[in-house]
């Protein structure tokens, strides 16, 4: 069975066709740039690679543009979109709603609607993905995975802000959590290299992309994570500033910052490119930093002891912690981030081997020293893969007349 998954972000799709259920990989590739000048495609297959650029407007284009190469005389993989069964999305907000992947259908894609304003950078885009998808490929069945679902089991404690209760109950005002399948995927992954359960394990997650979010997961479970009610709370992004002073908005209010500049100052300013004035790109600021820029030192600064603090925090949430995982784009390449995060930690168990640290590169690999009471690993995050799973999973269960999905 063939199962295309889509991950559309703010102006990128990134796309895998998978063969399941073994899990092989047909084609994947990465749409970027979508809405500038001149937009970059590339995909891989045993067909060779294909690198273009040209022009694509919005997501309803790149959806197209992908299935055109995927079904290309010389480029495809496949003779006709009809090949593919099933297409699984990565859709970021879920609310409360959806504590696991579904079957998407008129009443799921209003409710994912529901949930844009909460997920204003993520929730339109995934959604114009899906409806290019319900255009282009109608026979195919659609399921959403969604970014909060793995922190369902956030207790009151974790989820609750303190502030009066009223606004949970009707606006639903609350933390949910977000990049839960890369941390329910990682965490999966890492019980396998450690030949157990999840269900077994307290593991600190850190996926730091252009996203960045910290999980505490106990026995499996998601218990705390560092981003809340958006992904805006938690550690610095690429151009989010993750957790600040509220009262720094009031405050800017007062001197004629209206609503929205605010949410575009917090969401679009901030974070690593508000602080360096340079850059969101981490590769940029690390070779900013090497020809002695300080202000793209102190966003690396800041944004290391951030991580630093949260998994501080995670360990006293977890009492024993058995291990820490980095992971995304940042997580899995970078050296000196990650020794930046754990530095310091060794009294609290955490010491990493500075060889295996700096050799350990987008692959599963152990970075601790023997002695470290916790392990620190890289995993390479896969979330595609996961939701290739979610995906063939209900529609194996559709079979058997079961529609949603417990994940594991
Ligand atoms: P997304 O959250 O969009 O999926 P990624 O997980 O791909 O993003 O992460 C993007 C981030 O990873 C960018 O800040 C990029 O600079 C960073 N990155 C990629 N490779 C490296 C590297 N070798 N060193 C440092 N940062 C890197």
């Amino acid at each position: 069975m063939k199962i295309l998954i889509l991950n559309s972000g703010s102006s990128s799709i990134k796309y895998q066709l998978f063969e399941m259920p073994g899990g092989a990989v047909i084609a994947r590739g990465l749409l970027e740039k979508i809405g500038e000048e001149t937009s970059i495609f590339s995909q891989k297959s045993d067909k060779g690679q294909v690198e273009l650029k040209q022009p694509v407007a919005n997501h309803d284009d790149g959806v197209n543009f992908i299935i055109g190469i995927l079904t290309d005389p010389v480029h495809g993989v496949i003779a006709s979109v009809e090949e593919i069964s099933g297409i699984g999305h990565r859709v970021v907000h879920g609310g409360e709603e959806f504590t696991a992947s579904v079957i998407i259908t008129d009443d799921v894609i209003e409710k994912i609607k529901k949930y844009a304003d909460l997920a204003p950078l993520h929730n339109p885009p995934n959604l114009m993905g899906i409806m290019a998808c319900r255009r282009r490929l109608p026979s195919a069945m659609q399921v959403a995975c969604f970014d909060t679902a793995f922190h369902h089991s956030l207790p009151p404690h974790a989820y609750l802000y303190a502030i009066p209760y009223g606004l949970y109950k009707k606006f639903g005002i609350r933390r949910y959590g977000f990049h839960g399948t890369s941390h329910l995927y990682v965490a999966k992954r890492l019980a396998s290299l450690l030949n157990t359960d999840k269900e077994k394990l307290n593991i600190i997650t850190c996926h730091l992309g252009n996203g960045c979010s910290i999980t505490a997961i106990e026995k499996g479970m998601s218990v705390d994570t560092s981003m809340g009610f958006t992904p805006l709370e938690g550690l610095v992004m690429g151009t989010r500033s993750g957790d600040v002073d509220p009262a720094i908005l009031f405050y800017l209010n007062s001197k004629g910052y209206s609503c929205e500049e605010l949410n575009t100052l917090l969401n679009k300013k901030s974070g690593l490119l508000g602080v360096s004035e340079l850059s969101n790109d981490m590769r940029n600021l690390i070779e900013a930093k090497t020809r002695g820029d300080m202000r793209a030192q102190i966003a690396i600064d800041i944004f290391c002891y951030r991580i630093r603090k949260y998994i501080g925090s995670y360990l006293a949430v977890l009492g024993h912690t058995d291990a820490i995982v980095f992971t995304g784009g940042i997580g899995e390449n970078n050296a000196m981030i990650r020794h930046g995060a754990v530095k310091g930690l060794e009294p609290l168990g955490v010491e990493l081997d500075l060889a295996r640290n700096d050799t350990a590169q987008r692959s599963e690999t152990l970075i601790s020293s023997d002695a470290s009471r916790i392990k620190v690993y890289v995993i390479p995050t896969n979330e595609e893969l996961q939701i290739a799973l979610d995906t063939y999973t209900i529609a194996g269960n559709m079979g058997s007349g079961t529609g949603a999905l417990s994940r594991t």
